[in-house]
């Protein structure tokens, strides 16, 4: 590849003040132009005038491994707890080829989205597992795409009046042990990392106090972010009252986890005040549009909590309760989740678009991702307008949150072209599918019976 910079020019529309492209080199935005501007000195061409450039999306709350559950029939119509009971039997069999083949999936998806930075939320650690955050870093790296992998934990089984059965729970020192190796293997400090380690208790009733308390200690010695799903349900809430006598916020606090770099995925169950402390405290919440409608979880109070100051970033949650991973299709659930919840001037198809980019960016602390700006990664998605749904369509722009758009024709991550037409390069989707599906029904039962066809 040539070291000389990539004008990308004269855009069909771009979500910055770019008309006439911008300039990148070495993996950075190093210029944006003006109508009429065209670089000094030796660059290279792309011409991106029937695209539409955004950021690159970025992804802040998934379940790679739930891709292999997705419209499971014993998962079908049931709460948050029900449909957990229902699956965790099923995850607790899962192998080392199985979460290979569904974070390769979980990905692809992703980046034919136009996402460019994923995180993950793995928490499940069954025997013979014990290397799953390292095939998640594997399948990043083969695909190209960014990402920051969560190394979760479960350690309140039912025996000690958590939610989770014995299987599928580890005890507090192999946990932090395993973190602590981890992060000296794979965390990247440095901004503009590809790959970096957070740590992700999977929420207060699968998780005991004192992993809490440790996993907190152990993020500020090292830097890291902190994340866990908080204030989902109703249920929830009850459990914190029942075994902690507190709301969740009140019990995250008493954990020592009220800090920047702390993001919580879902945040729905918040009080005014709650949300001035989330504010004060520098959290950040990720909306999971699809995942709060189809588990019938509540409606997240996203406007007051960006009035309040609080990030708000985008996730499509894990496939098993969404059941895609479509960034820009959870852009699209958000904004309309949203507006009708808040009403028409309170969100826009660009408020939609700032969260699943600036917002998320914010959630993980990372300023030089989310945005088309000078210094900031040549993360970026390109869209074509060239299908069916957006014959006709007249704000470019608007027309990928309106009209629904699905697939990026082009994605760059950090200045590298990962999909060109609409494929990612290198990847056979149609082998993936088969390796999928075959780990999919292996890890269900290997029969039909729990499935309806
Ligand atoms: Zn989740």
């Amino acid at each position: 590849m040539s070291g000389e910079p990539l004008w990308m020019r004269d855009p069909l529309a771009i979500l910055a003040d770019a008309p006439g492209g911008v300039l990148i080199e070495g993996g950075v935005i190093v210029r944006l132009l003006g109508p009429g501007e065209r670089p000094h000195g030796p660059h290279r061409v792309f011409d991106a005038s029937r695209h539409v450039v955004l950021p690159g999306l970025i992804n802040t709350h998934h379940h790679f491994y739930q891709t292999l559950t997705r419209a499971l029939p014993a998962a079908l119509d049931k709460t948050l707890f029900p449909w957990l009971e229902a699956l965790y039997p099923i995850w607790a069999r899962l192998t080392p080829e199985a979460l290979d083949a569904a974070a390769t999936v979980a990905m692809a998806e992703l980046l034919l989205s136009g996402c460019t930075t994923t995180t993950d939320h793995h928490y499940v650690f069954p025997g013979g597992l014990e290397d799953g955050i390292a095939i998640e870093a594997e399948a990043a790296r083969r695909l190209g795409i960014r990402a920051v992998l969560t190394r979760g934990s479960m350690d309140l089984s039912q025996r000690d009046g958590g939610l989770p059965p014995d299987s599928v729970v580890q005890d507090r020192d192999t946990i932090l042990a395993d973190s602590e190796r981890l992060v000296a293997q794979f965390h990247d400090p440095a901004p503009h990392a590809m790959l970096q380690i957070a740590l992700a208790p999977c929420s207060p009733f699968s998780v005991t106090t004192g992993l809490m308390r440790d996993t907190a200690a152990l993020a500020a010695r090292h830097g890291l972010l902190l994340h866990t799903h908080l204030a989902e349900t109703t249920d929830e809430a009850a459990f914190c009252r029942s075994r902690f006598g507190c709301s969740p916020l009140d019990y995250l606090e008493s954990c020592d986890w009220l800090r920047p770099g702390t993001w919580l995925a879902h945040g729905i169950h918040f009080d005014a005040g709650e949300i001035g402390r989330l504010a004060a405290a520098g959290i950040g919440v990720t909306h999971c549009a699809c995942s709060n409608q189809l588990l019938a979880s509540g409606t997240c109070p996203v406007c007051a909590m960006e009035s309040a100051g609080v990030a708000v970033g985008l996730g499509v949650d894990g496939s098993a309760s969404n059941d895609g991973s479509n960034l820009m299709g959870e852009v699209r659930a958000a904004f309309l989740l949203q507006r009708g919840a808040n009403g028409i001037a309170a969100v826009s198809h660009l408020d939609a678009l700032r969260w699943a980019t600036e917002g998320s960016a914010r959630c993980l602390r990372r300023p030089e991702l989310g945005r088309i700006a000078v210094g900031a990664a040549a993360d970026l998605a390109l869209f074509a307008l060239d299908e069916l749904r957006f014959s006709g369509a007249g704000d470019p722009i608007a027309a990928l949150v309106l009209c629904g758009a699905q697939r990026a024709d082009r994605v760059m991550v950090a200045g590298r072209w990962v999909v060109v037409n609409g494929a990612i390069a290198g990847l056979d989707i149609s082998a993936l599918m088969q390796r999928h599906a075959d780990a999919a029904r292996r890890l269900s039962g290997g029969s039909d019976a729990t499935r309806r066809w």
